[in-house]
């Protein structure tokens, strides 16, 4: 029987409850065997980064924690330069054949898919997940629109990475938006303040 596993790809800096609750709405609604996390490596459109790769991996890791269906890929961590996602979708491809592959993405992705490298050899390779997003108001291109694609059932959820961001430096409560595993590890390690201590791994390297 064909394996379906979802890929859910992004610089989780840091993942947050929208992250943990798409993902859970796409292993359901899609019957997938599977939703693998893939923490970014070097983000081509994201210069932004606040915390490093081993921080943003561990965060993931506790968020995930507890659910069976969750696996994480190292795939674009451990790869040098700039990660495509066509590039992984290949290599994973040729290391899973008879695997079915679900790219699961929020709205404001979706709408920035024609600006992805080749997107439409991409989308030749995958099964594409689309979840609700509030707050872009942004379509996708009618080329991008003309591919089917499945929509995965998420209310409208108002957080974003970057918000949890601002107001962790800011000193304000991050409590309803990321798991609470998360909201410690954050304050533990000091992320997002605006300090030094910010950028160092767990493993000190
Ligand atoms: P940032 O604010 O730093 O840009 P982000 O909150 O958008 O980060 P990402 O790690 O870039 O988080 O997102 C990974 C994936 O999760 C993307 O496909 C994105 O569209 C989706 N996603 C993130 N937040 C939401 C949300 N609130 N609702 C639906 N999808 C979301």
């Amino acid at each position: 029987m064909i394996k379906r596993v979802g890929l859910f790809g992004g610089t989780f800096d840091p993942v947050h409850n929208a992250h943990v609750a798409l993902a859970h709405a796409a292993l359901q609604s899609l019957a997938l065997d599977e939703v693998r996390w893939v923490p970014t490596g070097h983000s081509w459109q994201k210069h932004h980064r606040a915390a490093s790769a081993a921080h943003r991996e561990s965060m993931v890791r506790l968020a995930m924690a507890g659910t069976p269906g969750f696996t994480l890929s190292r795939i674009e961590m451990e790869r040098a330069g700039p990660s495509y996602t066509l590039d992984t979708v290949r290599e994973l491809h040729a290391a899973e054949p008879g695997t079915e592959w679900v790219l699961i993405i929020g709205q404001d992705q979706y709408a920035r898919l024609h600006t992805w490298r080749d997107w439409p050899v991409l989308l030749g390779l995958v099964t594409l997940a689309v979840a609700n997003r509030p707050g872009t108001g942004l379509q996708p291109s009618p080329e991008v629109q003309a591919h089917p694609h499945r929509a995965v059932p998420l209310p409208m959820l108002d957080i974003s990475a970057t918000d949890i961001r601002a107001r962790v430096a800011a000193g304000q409560d991050i409590s309803q938006l990321v798991p609470p595993e998360v909201a410690r590890y954050i304050e533990t390690h000091r992320l997002y303040t605006g300090t030094a201590a910010g950028g160092k791994t767990p493993h000190g390297s």
